[in-house]
């Protein structure tokens, strides 16, 4: 198997994905990375889904709570650069020969025939011929735009925010919450996800060496619904983190944002 991509220290694109989902939790097993997973990253208790008992009142911090009250399986919140150098690291004792380059170009064959993909890695450009061809390349779909047909949106879309807080103070205890059974595991411990008219809200508690209580939080809207419209990340950032510190204490900026109480949006 030839895994053809950057080395990942030239990987230009923002880590995307930090919590695993059940199957890739199993798979990443099956290959033999649980015991890596288990003693070097956070334990990821499923997910838990909080609905605003009273919507359209930021200030009101009753939520109805959803989370299974036992697991079968648990998961793991990822420190990305690590697990992906691990990951790798695995991939090759397994016999996979990773390759640096990018594909420019592939040729679709035939179960009989076979594909084709033309790489560049450095100076020189190679041809790979493959009896299967799987598109990693994630939202490039390098690929997949070769096999079907997209239509783009007119009017360009930009409804999606995320970033990481540093030295976030968990806001658990800052909400009331109503759930119906109390749970087996540690709610602080899951992916948190406010769900309410037009917008998802989700957070995922991490830890890296310099920062043990760091929060990823990712925000998606229907901008035709959602009364605050923002399209540069620039304004988003500067209105809500603007916004946050009214209701905060002061915050300081560093590669993460610094922010000791973040109420939440809706
Ligand atoms: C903000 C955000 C948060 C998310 N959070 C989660 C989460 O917590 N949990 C979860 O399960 N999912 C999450 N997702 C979804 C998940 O991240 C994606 O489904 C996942 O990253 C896709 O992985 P991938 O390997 O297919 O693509 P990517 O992670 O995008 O990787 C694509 C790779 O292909 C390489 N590449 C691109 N073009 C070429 C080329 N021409 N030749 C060679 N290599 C190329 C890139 O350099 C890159 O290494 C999130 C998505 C977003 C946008």
């Amino acid at each position: 198997m030839i895994a053809l991509g950057p080395r990942q220290e030239d990987e230009r694109r923002p880590y995307v994905g930090e919590s695993l989902v059940e199957p890739a939790a199993l798979f990443m097993q099956e290959i033999g990375l649980g015991d890596y997973l288990n003693s070097t990253q956070m334990t990821k208790h499923g997910l838990s889904s909080n609905h605003k008992i009273k919507p359209g009142d930021p200030l009101d911090r009753r939520y109805s709570v959803h989370a299974p009250h036992r697991l079968y399986h648990t998961a793991w919140q990822l420190n990305r650069p690590k697990v992906d150098g691990a990951l790798r690291a695995r991939a090759e004792e397994l016999g996979a020969r990773l390759v640096t380059g990018r594909m420019h170009d592939c040729e679709i064959g035939t179960a009989a025939t076979g594909h084709q993909a033309h790489a560049r890695g450095g100076e020189r450009d190679v041809t790979f011929s493959c009896r299967w061809l799987i598109d990693t390349t994630g939202r490039t779909r390098r690929i997949g735009k070769k096999v079907t047909t997209c239509t783009r949106p007119q009017a360009r879309q930009r409804s999606c925010f995320w970033f990481r807080l540093a030295d976030f103070e968990p806001f658990l205890p800052h909400i009331a919450m109503s759930m119906r059974r109390l749970l087996a595991y540690d709610l602080w411990e899951t992916t948190h996800h406010f769900l309410g008219h037009g917008y998802w809200i989700w957070g995922i508690p991490l830890a890296t060496e310099c920062h043990q209580r760091l929060v990823s939080i990712g925000i998606t809207f229907r901008s035709d619904i959602f009364p605050h419209p923002c399209a540069a990340s620039k304004t988003f950032s500067t209105k809500n983190i603007r916004r946050w510190r009214r209701w905060s204490a002061p915050a300081k900026c560093s590669t993460h944002q610094r922010v000791s109480r973040v109420p939440l949006l809706g």
